[in-house]
C-alpha cells in the first residue's frame, strides 16, 4: 500500500493552484520583478502592529468567542454601516474569520448540498472551484468577456442557471481583472438572482481599493442583504496578508451556520490579529486612504505603459491588478509567463490559471514600488519588441 492510495479521490483530484507553482521556480531565481502574487508591498501600518503587541503584553494569549471577539465583531458592524448604509448586528450576524479563505470555505459549506450547482464567474479567484468542490458541490462556470470589460451579463447568468443552482460567487472588484461593477449594473444581476431565488456570496475583499466611482456593496442592493453572505478582510486595503484575519456577514441562520462549523475546525481567528484588527478599524481609515492613492498612481502609471508598449490594457476600476492582453505576442500566456520570466526575470501570472477565458491575457499586480514598476515596464518591453 504506498501512502498516496490513502488519499481521498476529492483531495487527490485537486490541483495545486497555478500561481504557487509558477512563484516556487520565480523564488529560485535572482534579481526576479514579481508583478505575481497578490499582495501588498505595504508593510502593516504601525498602529496595527503595536495594539497587537500591547495585547500579548497584556496577557492576550487565550481563544476568544468562537464568532471573533464582540469588540471587533462591533467594530465591523460599525464600519460596514458607515461605509455603505449595511446594518448586520454584531451579535449573531457577524463571524470573524481566518482570512477571507476560511470565510468562504465556511459560506459555502453552510450552504451547500450535494448536487447543488455553484456558478463562478471567470477568469476567477483561484479558490473558488476548488473549495465549492470541497463543499461537495458543482462548480458551474460563466465566461465573461473582454468587450464586456470581463463584466458578468445578467443573460450570461440566466442562461447558466439551472434547477440544481443553488449560489452565485460575485467578486467586485474581481481578482484577476480588476473590473469592478456598478450599482446599475449589480441591480440587473439581482433581479435574476431574485427571479431565480438564488444565495450569493459577495467577495468583497476588494472593495476598498477602487479607484474612480463610488463603490456599491451588493447586499445594499435593494432585496439582496437577505440572500447575501458578504466576504471581505483585512488582507489587502489594510495590508495584512500575514496576520490571516476575514470576517463574513448575512443572515443569521447563515452565519450561525457557519460560526458551528468554525467553532468545531478553527476555534476562532488568531486573538493577537484580532487586536490589530481592531486598531485597523477603528484608526486606520487614513492609511487605507493613503495606500489607496498611492495604487492608483501606480496603476495609471501601469496601464499606460502596457498601452504604450502594445499589450492592449482597459483600466481596471478595482483592486491592484491589471489584465492586459498578450494576444499580439502569438504567444500563450503560459508560454508568455515562462519566457518572461526565464529571459527578463519579470514574474507574472497567466491568464488560463484563472479559467480557460484567460487564455491570452496575463494577470500582472501593481503592489509594487513605481520604481519596480518602471524596471518592469522596461524589461517586458524589450521582452515584446522581439515578438510584435
Ligand atoms: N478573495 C479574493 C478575491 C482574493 O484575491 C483573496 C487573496 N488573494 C482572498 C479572497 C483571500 O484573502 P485572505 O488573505 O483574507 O484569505
Amino acid at each position: 500500500m504506498s501512502p498516496s492510495s490513502f488519499l481521498s479521490k476529492q483531495a487527490a483530484d485537486l490541483k495545486p493552484s497555478g500561481i504557487r507553482r509558477f512563484f516556487d521556480v520565480a523564488a529560485q531565481m535572482e534579481d526576479v520583478i514579481s508583478l505575481g502574487v497578490g499582495e501588498p508591498d505595504f508593510v502593516t501600518p504601525w498602529n496595527f502592529i503595536e495594539q497587537s503587541v500591547h495585547a500579548l503584553e497584556q496577557g492576550y494569549t487565550s481563544y476568544t468567542e468562537n464568532a471573533g471577539m464582540l469588540e471587533l465583531r462591533k467594530e465591523i458592524s460599525r464600519y460596514l454601516n458607515e461605509n455603505y448604509q449595511l446594518f448586520y448586528d454584531p451579535d449573531d450576524q457577524v463571524i470573524v474569520s481566518v482570512g477571507a479563505s476560511q470565510a468562504i470555505d465556511l459560506a459555502l459549506r453552510s450552504i451547500v448540498d450535494p448536487g447543488d450547482e455553484v456558478i463562478v464567474i471567470e477568469p476567477a479567484f483561484v479558490a473558488y472551484t476548488p473549495t465549492v468542490k470541497l463543499a461537495g458541490g458543482t462548480p458551474v462556470a460563466i465566461h465573461t468577456k473582454a468587450e464586456d470589460g470581463f463584466k458578468l451579463q445578467p443573460e450570461q447568468l440566466e442562461e447558466a442557471i439551472t434547477p440544481h443552482t443553488k449560489a452565485v460567487i460575485l467578486c467586485n472588484p474581481n481578482n484577476p481583472t480588476g473590473t469592478c461593477l456598478g450599482k446599475e449594473e449589480l441591480e440587473d444581476l439581482a433581479a435574476v438572482i431574485e427571479k431565480h431565488d438564488l444565495i450569493v456570496l459577495s467577495d468583497e475583499i476588494y472593495a476598498k481599493l477602487t479607484y474612480d466611482e463610488a463603490y456599491t456593496s451588493f447586499p445594499s442592493i435593494e432585496g439582496m442583504k437577505e440572500r447575501t453572505i458578504l466576504i471581505s478582510g483585512f488582507s489587502k486595503a489594510f495590508a495584512m496578508t500575514g496576520w490571516r484575519l476575514g470576517y463574513a456577514t448575512g443572515p443569521v441562520d447563515i452565519i450561525k451556520t457557519m460560526v458551528k462549523i468554525h467553532q468545531y475546525t478553527m476555534m476562532c481567528a488568531p486573538t493577537m490579529a484580532q487586536h490589530a484588527a481592531l486598531e485597523a478599524l477603528k484608526n486606520g481609515s487614513q492609511i487605507v486612504e493613503d495606500m489607496m492613492e498611492s495604487y492608483k498612481q501606480r496603476r495609471n502609471f501601469i496601464v499606460s505603459s502596457l498601452n504604450e508598449i502594445g499589450l492592449d490594457c482597459p483600466n481596471p476600476g478595482g483592486a491592484f491588478y491589471t489584465f492586459p492582453s498578450i494576444q499580439a505576442t502569438g504567444l500563450t500566456s503560459a508560454e508568455f509567463a515562462e519566457e518572461l520570466l526565464r529571459e527578463e526575470q519579470v514574474a507574472v501570472v497567466p491568464g488560463d490559471v484563472f479559467g480557460s477565458n484567460g487564455e491570452g491575457y496575463i494577470r500582472c499586480s501593481y503592489a509594487t514600488s513605481i520604481k519596480q514598476l518602471d524596471e518592469a515596464m522596461n524589461r517586458i518591453k524589450r521582452f515584446v519588441e522581439n515578438r510584435i
